[in-house]
């Protein structure tokens, strides 16, 4: 029998590409700076305040109907909607047991045994001596890290050397797009690390589960899996440069380039001059400069890493560190072997819910106001 066909039905589910990014996260006000939608397509650049942007038209928007494995921009965003429980299964192969600071196996005090990196880290320099000893034993080929420029701008950057991740330790408290950067290195160097704050690693996770997941690099004699490790920093809060260079200059009096450390801790923002000198005021002064998705964020403790670094938890002059994964664990024994770090038990894990907490409180009074203006909140259930 002859059959009369009426349309053509595509049975390959279209990918939503960055029109619909553009609609339900970056003209909502809710775009992270995270950088990962440009990590693995070239027609998108980010703004001096962290904003993907066309640069050429979207492949999508010329015709293709699918674009990668799902759709690579809106699919690796983690200001949309996904659900934290699969991510975490697939990630972890289980789920949490602790609601406040995610999958968990290992909550350790650490700092660098290495003078030189103590020296110049934010706190007890985990993140520079883990990555270091990474680097030395070649469980990875390369960071993707933040490194400091004039006047506190900050660039994504690759380090291959414990050099180049010692210049680059410290926190900047700007949208710096690493993502980015390290989706396109992800191309040169099978074994890469990424350090980011939690919206940078739950999008990278998303990444490595969608558009990376059956990515192999292949040799003339091999398929090699990739193996990237992902290094997350607890974050409240990650200001735009062109807001937060202003205002640090207006409330401290300050030219940039005189500003050596900055801080925040205990509600104040604290700066370290050239001569010295510590200034603090209180945090709030730079509310302005707070974007609306880290009011929406409920990730303090960037719960899709390998492993997490953390100031509050510890004493001073150490980083607090949650092992989450295998991966994780490996890190923390190779940087111990070599000598690279000492640790101890010693967390204080109610400073660190009691951030989760401020923070779900925050993202609670947002969401409940932009639901009332009918605005977009992203569930992650
Ligand atoms: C925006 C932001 C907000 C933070 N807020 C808090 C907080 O509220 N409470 C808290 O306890 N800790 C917070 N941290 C983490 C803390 O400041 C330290 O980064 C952490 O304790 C690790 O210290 P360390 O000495 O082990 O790291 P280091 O050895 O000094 O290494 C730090 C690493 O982080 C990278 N890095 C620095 N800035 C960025 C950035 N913006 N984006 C991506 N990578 C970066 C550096 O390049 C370096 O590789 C925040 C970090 C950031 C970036």
């Amino acid at each position: 029998m002859e059959v009369e066909i009426e349309n053509f039905i595509p049975l390959m589910k279209p990918s939503k590409g960055f029109s619909e990014l553009k609609k339900t996260v970056i003209d909502q006000g809710i775009c992270s700076g995270c950088s990962n939608c440009a990590a693995f397509c070239e027609r998108i650049i980010i703004n001096e305040d962290g904003i993907p942007e066309l640069e050429k038209d979207c492949n999508l928007e010329i015709g293709a109907v699918k674009c990668s494995t799902e759709g690579t921009c809106y699919d690796c965003c983690p200001m949309v909607s996904y659900s934290k429980q699969d991510l975490e299964q697939d990630t972890f192969g289980s789920v949490r047991e602790d609601e406040d600071l995610g999958f968990y196996q290992k909550l350790l005090a650490v700092r660098s045994k290495k003078k030189e990196i103590l020296e110049r880290a934010q706190d007890g320099g985990a993140v520079t001596a883990i990555l270091a000893a990474a680097l030395k034993s070649g469980l990875i080929g390369g960071a993707i890290v933040a490194n400091r420029m004039d006047n506190w701008k900050t660039e994504a950057q690759i380090a291959r050397t414990p050099e180049e991740l010692m210049s680059a330790s410290g926190t900047k408290y700007t949208r710096t797009p690493t993502a980015m950067k390290f989706g396109k290195m992800i191309r040169e160097i099978r074994n890469l690390a990424l350090v980011g704050t939690g919206c940078q690693i739950a999008g990278a996770r998303r990444a490595m589960h969608s558009i990376l997941k059956d990515v192999v690099e292949k040799t003339k004699e091999s398929e090699r899996p990739l193996d990237l490790t992902l290094i997350g920093l607890f974050c409240f809060e990650n200001f735009p440069y062109p807001c937060i260079s202003k205002a640090l200059e207006r409330e401290f009096g300050v030219n940039l380039e005189d500003i050596v450390k900055t801080d925040i801790t205990k509600g104040k923002f604290i700066i370290t001059k050239k001569d010295g000198e510590e200034l603090s005021v209180s945090v709030k002064k730079f509310n302005e400069c707070v974007p609306e998705s880290c009011n929406l964020c409920i990730d303090f403790t960037a719960e899709f890493s390998d492993l997490t670094a953390g100031s509050i938890g510890t004493e001073t002059g150490w980083s607090t560190v949650i092992v989450r994964s295998e991966k994780g664990m490996k890190l923390v024994e190779k940087a111990l072997e070599l000598g690279y770090i000492e640790t101890k038990d010693e967390v204080d894990v109610s400073q660190i819910k009691k951030n989760v907490s401020l923070k779900k409180k925050k993202r609670e009074a947002t969401a409940e106001s932009r639901n009332k203006e009918g605005k977009y909140v992203p569930e992650y259930k």
